[in-house]
């Protein structure tokens, strides 16, 4: 018995499975085709996501931005809410950068 990974969902299965006991794929009639196509659509929701990552981490780098502008009371609560919001959606923003670089790279092989 082996263990290999659900071509559909990426989670350990054993090769003895006829059914993939965590997404319900059929594992009997799986052609090389098939298993191409699944690893295809799972990278491009994958790239999806990352996509949605990337748009809330801009939205929340922005949004501290534009508060951090128009916060008059420099020591109030919100004043430093902005700034942490200026920080998470830059870290943010940067880490899902590498993230979408690097999907790209594995996409290519
Ligand atoms: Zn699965």
């Amino acid at each position: 018995m082996a263990i290999m990974k659900c071509p559909q969902c990426g989670k350990s299965i054993s090769d003895k499975q006829q059914v993939c006991p965590h997404c319900e794929l059929d594992m009997t009639n799986l052609t090389e085709e098939k298993i191409h196509s699944l690893s295809k659509i799972k990278s491009l929701k994958y790239n999806q996501s990352l996509q949605t990552h990337q748009f809330i981490a801009t939205l929340l780098f922005l949004a501290g931005c534009f508060s951090y502008y128009n916060i008059e009371d420099k020591a109030s609560p919100q004043f430093v809410a902005a700034q942490a919001s200026i920080l998470v959606g830059f870290i943010w923003y940067v880490v899902n950068r590498f993230r979408i670089i690097w999907a790209k790279r594995s996409l290519k092989k």
